[in-house]
């Protein structure tokens, strides 16, 4: 069995805007770790000032997080307590980090999480289209084509899409979304969320459009974008083509599985096909959908 190594690293969400986001815990991790590793040092001396608190930090982002990992890696074998932090939000996403904790759990370092604030969840929680399933796609690509080829291979994408994006690329990721996915798609913009100029805003894909192209000011500061899943046609019109199907495979099917099968084939309801062949069977169909 491997050396278990008595240090630890704590991963701490820090605020998105609103200071008072910052959680007890949060506070009593960076005050207590040995050492913090910070993807900006000035920024997060300024939220340290803040709560008044003094910790050794060390600089830890993109550029330089392969080489700074295999460092705090000593540090962690050591026995060493550090904290790793982001500008905003939850480290790792969309934030460095990854390398150091991969490294951490390849040499059974303990990681320790913590919850808190994170852009893309908060914004999901109060854009009203959450249907229990969703898909995050970081930031949309800054390249036309890279990007159009994502959206469009999301056209078909049944669950909420969450997006990063920025004040510079929105207007023309919004017409994307409205050329590659659909114009009519209902988008929510989530924007400076617990700032001072929060707005949450909801409408069709090429409303949207229209509405940010009225104001600049409306996309300003840092967004998220939500887009609904897509919603399958599904008919309730049983036709004559859609019930060959059906008998076709309960030759070799159960009548749940011939149904369900059918009905994907076709895009009709499963229940509708279903209340269909039993309100008309003429056969032996005497098994429930649900045996
Ligand atoms: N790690 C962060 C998190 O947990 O959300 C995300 C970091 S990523 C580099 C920064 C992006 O997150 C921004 O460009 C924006 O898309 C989104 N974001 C961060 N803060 C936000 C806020 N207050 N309101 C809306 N979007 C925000």
């Amino acid at each position: 069995m491997k050396k278990l190594y008595n240090g630890t690293l704590y991963i701490v969400p820090t605020p998105i805007g609103n200071l008072s986001d910052i959680t007890h815990r949060a506070l009593e991790v960076l005050k207590n770790v040995n050492l913090i590793a910070a993807e900006n040092i000035r920024h997060t001396n300024i939220l340290l000032q803040h709560f008044n608190i003094k910790n050794h930090l060390i600089s830890m982002n993109k550029e330089n997080e392969k080489d700074k990992s295999n460092n705090l890696i000593k540090e962690l074998q050591k026995g060493k307590k550090i904290a790793l932090v982001s500008n905003a939000g939850t480290p790792i996403i969309n934030d460095p980090g990854n390398i150091l904790i991969k490294k951490c759990h390849f040499f059974n370092i303990q990681v320790i999480p913590l919850p808190g604030a994170c852009a893309a969840i908060t914004a999901l929680s109060a854009s009203g289209i959450y249907n229990n399933r969703f898909c995050y796609e970081g930031f949309l690509p800054s390249k036309k084509k890279t990007r159009c080829d994502l959206l469009h291979s999301l056209k078909e994408e049944t669950r909420t899409i969450i997006f990063y994006e920025t004040k510079h690329r929105i207007l023309e990721s919004i017409r994307d979304i409205t050329e590659q996915i659909d114009k009519n798609r209902h988008v929510v913009i989530a924007r400076e969320i617990t700032k001072k100029w929060e707005s949450i805003y909801g409408a069709t894909a090429i409303s949207i459009l229209k509405w940010l192209q009225e104001d600049k000011y409306r996309y300003q500061g840092e967004m998220v974008i939500i887009i609904d899943g897509f919603k399958p046609l599904k008919t309730t019109v049983i036709t004559k083509k859609t019930l060959d199907t059906f008998y076709i495979l309960r030759n070799f099917f159960s009548l749940k599985k011939a149904v369900l099968i059918t009905s994907k084939i076709h895009k009709v309801s499963k229940n509708n096909l279903y209340k269909h062949v039993i309100k008309n069977n003429n056969d032996n169909f005497i098994e429930t959908m649900y045996n």
